[in-house]
């Protein structure tokens, strides 16, 4: 295979000096084949994101204010923002205490009341506080979060969560995160 390409490459470079001779004069050949290198880059960037679909739930901005983490995220796909029951059994086989969290809700006091068909932003914010919670030094440590849409037509919604640690929530939201994308591909799709 190298073999063969490595003619064609020639064959090209030799075309591309042999149209404008007045080019091959002059001495600044390398700065001229650098730009066209670039947009050969960009080119393969943007195939390769073709080929990948992109995540279900994508995190818009990360704000770390005092004792708090906000997580701006928009799910653009309306089929992946509301959980199901099989959705909801996906995530307690891995987690859970899930639906035992307290949540102030419209049908109960657990997240358990809501955990079937809630918004996909809400059950980011009870898996990135049970994940905190495990990960946490002190066993005593609780923590709370609240979940808005700032814009559901678009999906776009807002998890706050506290935290004692920083590091700590930027790593449990990311890891809720990460499992939640695959979760939703797995059970919404
Ligand atoms: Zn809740």
């Amino acid at each position: 295979m190298r073999d063969e390409m490595q003619p064609e490459m020639q064959q090209n470079t030799a075309e591309q000096v042999g149209q404008p001779t007045e080019q091959i004069e002059l001495p600044v050949e390398n700065p001229a084949a650098e730009p066209e290198r670039q947009p050969e880059r960009a080119r393969e960037r943007v195939d390769v994101a073709a080929y990948q679909l992109p995540d279900p739930i994508q995190v818009r901005s990360i704000t770390v204010r005092r004792g708090r983490i906000v997580y701006d995220v928009v799910v653009a796909d309306p089929a992946f923002r509301y959980t199901t029951p099989k959705l909801a059994a996906f995530a307690t086989r891995q987690y859970p205490d899930l639906p035992l969290h307290a949540c102030v809700n419209n049908v109960g006091t657990a997240f358990g009341s809501v955990i079937e068909s809630t918004s996909v932003p809400h059950m980011l914010e009870h898996l990135a506080i049970d994940i905190q919670t495990r990960n946490a030094s002190a066993a005593a440590d609780t923590f709370v979060g609240t979940t808005e849409w700032l814009d559901e037509r678009a999906g776009i919604a807002r998890v706050e969560m506290s935290f004692k640690d920083d590091l700590e929530a930027l790593k449990s939201f990311n890891e809720a995160t990460r499992f939640l994308n695959t979760a939703v591909i797995t059970c919404l799709s």
